[in-house]
């Protein structure tokens, strides 16, 4: 058996709040409950909005906790040249293109195609419009001229393609707080032809996090509801490139010292704010129900 890796990954690109220490306090309680590690890793591919004061802070803020995680940290920002070899692995096989349209033109296309059909333009589990397919259908020489201008794309995954290549059906293995593990369908087509790179941000969430957990060793992945349907996304990235898929645990909202739901303006309380007030670290644990470290 090999020692399982925690992971704690926050994105900054503002101070860590409350939401975020549940989120790490409890990866920290399951790594102790399984004599795991704990890594820290900063997302901070996007870099206009990842500033380095943001991430002195996580750390200050996470270490005041009382939270101890493996040093050196891993910086995603580091690792561009990284992500962008798994990308050219990736259109080597063709299973990504390059597309030119905007977000903008996306969204009024499907508004266009519902206002004239009354059906509804099936959407991503985000809710953003699904990709029609578009650009998949560019001639290699438009689009490498189109490149060449400087124009303003990202690279799709082909959805189809990537089906094709690695066909399902997909599953993943997840836990509970009591540790008890149960396999979980998975169906990666619900994203369409996702967003996997763009002209100024080499990566995706998406891409970088899938790279990074198979790098790291990372056997266990515990981070927020929100993060749920993309793991059927990440599933078929893991296939496609023949990395490990992690076992999985995705929390909900925080509770309160009376397990009841926090509310969400309390959950997006900057820890900070807190530690302004006076608050202590153990008293921030036990509000969001975990010991003194
Ligand atoms: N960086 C992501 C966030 O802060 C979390 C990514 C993950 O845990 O997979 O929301």
């Amino acid at each position: 058996m090999t020692q399982p890796v925690f992971r704690f990954a926050p994105s900054p690109n503002g101070r860590l709040h409350l939401g975020h220490a549940y989120s790490a306090l409890l990866n920290e309680r399951f790594a102790r409950a399984l004599g795991g590690r704990l890594l820290l890793r900063i997302e901070d591919i996007d870099v206009t909005r990842c500033l380095p004061d943001y991430i002195a802070a996580a750390e200050s803020d996470l270490a005041w906790l009382g939270l101890t995680w493996e040093r050196p940290v891993r910086r995603q920002s580091g690792h561009f040249g990284a992500y962008r070899a798994v990308l050219d692995g990736l259109r080597a096989r063709g299973l990504v293109y390059p597309c030119f349209c905007t977000r903008r033109g996306i969204a009024e296309a499907a508004a266009a195609h519902e206002h004239a059909t009354g059906e509804r333009w099936p959407r991503d589990p985000d809710g953003s419009p699904l990709y029609p397919g578009t650009c998949r259908a560019l001639a290699p020489g438009e689009a490498a001229r189109r490149i060449a201008a400087g124009e303003p794309h990202a690279w799709r995954l082909s959805s189809p393609a990537a089906l094709a290549a690695a066909p399902g059906p997909f599953s993943y293995r997840r836990f509970d707080e009591a540790l008890r593990q149960e396999t979980v369908p998975a169906d990666p087509a619900r994203w369409g032809d996702v967003v996997l790179a763009r002209k100024e941000i080499p990566t995706s969430y998406h891409l970088s996090v899938v790279h990074d957990d198979a790098a790291q060793g990372i056997t266990h992945v515990v981070r927020g509801g929100d993060l749920e349907a993309a793991t059927d996304l990440h599933v078929l990235l893991q296939r496609l490139l023949g990395l490990p898929t992690p076992l999985y645990h995705h929390h909900g909202l925080v509770p309160d010292e009376a397990g009841r739901k926090l509310a969400k303006s309390l959950g997006s309380r900057p820890l900070a704010e807190l530690r302004a007030e006076g608050v202590t670290p153990d008293a921030v644990r036990a509000r969001l129900g975990f010991a003194p470290p």
